[in-house]
């Protein structure tokens, strides 16, 4: 038992903690949780709690199933919304195969292993999402959801029947070790944004996991539906996870250099250089689902092209403001990341292409500060700016022939992933749809 496992027995005793509950994700990013009673506590730190892995998508094949949850004691937390008494805590895990390896399924592995090579290259990866998300009257599906209100971007909403919902939220995110920067009203009807305060990356994506659960619990608390669909509505903007990425060397800004363009060091272009390289090829896993591409294509600042800027909001990386001479907030803002990500395999290939741009010197291309959808195909030809994938099928063709994905994700979680992405694309493909019936039904 090491220190940190001690405290969490005493912790659990002295609280009076009824269930732990041991959290991890499937491939997708999908919050997985079993309890287990205090009493198991001890052997779940020394040996794991086994599990059935073949019913988690993207774990093992049913032959294999046997699966080992392994509690991180440095996330133990009590959930607050469980109440004061016979509480429960929870605590994020490794996943281990029965001989003690990791599981190569564990995706928050797989940031590990990525955060590991920064590491030998002497770096920390900070990382500080933007998270959008909609509240809706409740969760329909025969229709489009109903908003909660008709606000709009940075409204004060007094009325809407949600109108604590943010306090409430950040409450119980700051009363769990999560902190918040800023929250506001987005430009969607029923749409808010939260934005957390930098961390490193494992810590972000696992404050990310916990943050959706929040979001959820406090909307329903309040009779609402929160959902991070990247495009809930067809006409109104879709729920992005635009990431600002950092990197450190120690306790100094590896991407600030006073006198710079943008105050940008050679690392931070070499690094956004990675980005705009890779970036068709890391889509499918920044933008997962069919519906991901309907944001991406929908308008309403959602980045469409390939391209970097200064204050550039149609930019797909962004170097946002900075205060001259204050180098520590240097960083880069990459915007095509949407709220349904897997935040552990998002934020795997953003720092591994930007890791590429270093190790190969990528030139980063020219800024543009022209608003990109409105120039012509043509002109951005001339521009050498590129598309992003359009849809699914195209970000999973692009990314079966990518070295950089195929390397980082590990060959069983990219070939999970690609299998499960490819059955999402022919269920969707063989939808006859409402747009069709009305378009063609009455014409041909
Ligand atoms: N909702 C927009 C998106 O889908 C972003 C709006 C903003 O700039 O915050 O990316
Ligand atoms: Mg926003
Ligand atoms: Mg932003």
């Amino acid at each position: 038992m090491d220190r940190q496992q001690e405290f969490v027995l005493r912790t659990v005793e002295e609280r009076d903690i009824r269930f732990i509950r041991l959290w991890f994700t499937d491939v997708l990013g999908v919050l997985k949780s079993v309890a287990v009673a205090p009493a198991e506590l001890e052997s779940a730190f020394t040996e794991g709690i086994g599990f059935d892995g073949s019913s988690i998508q993207g774990y093992t094949r049913v032959v294999e199933s046997d699966m080992i949850a392994k509690p991180d004691p440095t996330t133990f937390q009590i959930l607050p919304w469980r109440g004061e008494t016979h509480g429960t805590a929870r605590m994020f895990c490794d996943i281990l195969t029965p001989d003690g390896e990791h599981s190569l399924a564990d995706t928050r592995n797989v940031l590990k292993r990525t955060l590991a090579r920064a590491s030998d290259m002497g770096f920390t990866f900070y990382t500080h999402p933007e998270v959008e998300f909609y509240l809706f009257e409740s969760l329909r599906t025969d229709g489009p959801p109903v908003p909660v209100d008709q606000a709009g971007y940075f409204d004060h909403v007094a009325r809407g029947n949600a109108h604590d919902f943010r306090r409430a939220a950040i409450t119980m995110l700051e009363s769990m070790g999560i902190s918040v920067e800023f929250s506001h009203h987005e430009a969607g009807p029923g749409q808010n944004e939260i934005d957390l305060r930098y961390a490193d990356a494992l810590t972000t994506a696992d404050n990310l996991m916990t943050f959706r659960s929040v979001v959820k619990e406090v909307a329903l608390e309040q009779g609402v539906f929160a959902s991070f669909m990247p495009k809930p509505l067809s006409d109104q903007p879709g729920s992005g996870m635009h990431s600002h990425l950092s990197l450190f060397e120690g306790d100094r800004n590896a991407f600030h250099e006073p006198g710079a363009q943008y105050e940008l060091s050679k690392t931070a272009r070499q690094f956004m250089a990675g980005l705009l390289h890779h970036a068709a090829e890391i889509t499918a896993v920044t933008n997962q689902y069919v519906n991901s591409y309907k944001r991406l294509w929908g308008g309403q600042e959602a980045p469409s092209f390939v391209c970097w800027g200064h204050n550039n909001r149609s930019a797909l990386a962004r170097v946002p403001m900075y205060k001259p001479g204050k180098g520590v907030s240097s960083r880069i803002e990459f915007r095509a990341v949407d709220s349904a990500a897997n935040p552990y395999l998002a934020y795997a290939v953003l720092l591994a292409a930007g890791l590429a741009g270093i190790e190969n010197e990528y030139e980063l291309p020219e800024p543009t500060e022209d608003v990109v959808w409105d120039l012509t195909a043509s002109e951005r030809k001339a521009l050498g700016i590129k598309p992003l994938p359009q849809s699914l099928a195209e970000a999973i063709d692009i990314m079966e022939s990518s070295e950089l994905v195929a390397e980082t994700l590990g060959e069983h979680v990219f070939d999970y992933f690609l299998k499960n992405k490819k059955q999402e694309w022919a269920e969707y493909r063989a939808q006859v749809t409402q747009f069709e019936l009305k378009r063609f039904l009455p014409v041909l």
